[in-house]
């Protein structure tokens, strides 16, 4: 599947969430470092998904 871009976890464990964050553009990200980069992800406007 892919590595988180910012901590670089991977493997089947570890779910991945796309993320446009302001930094480093379309990242995949794991959970954690989505909540901690959670501010600098720009929310998609098109996407109805939220707060999971
Ligand atoms: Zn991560």
């Amino acid at each position: 599947m892919g590595k988180c871009g910012v901590c670089g976890k991977g493997g089947e464990d570890v779910s991945l969430l796309f993320a446009r964050h302001r930094d480093l553009g379309g990242v995949w990200l794991c959970s954690d470092c989505w909540r901690n980069e959670y501010s600098k992800i720009v929310p998609s406007g098109s996407s109805g998904s939220c707060c999971g």
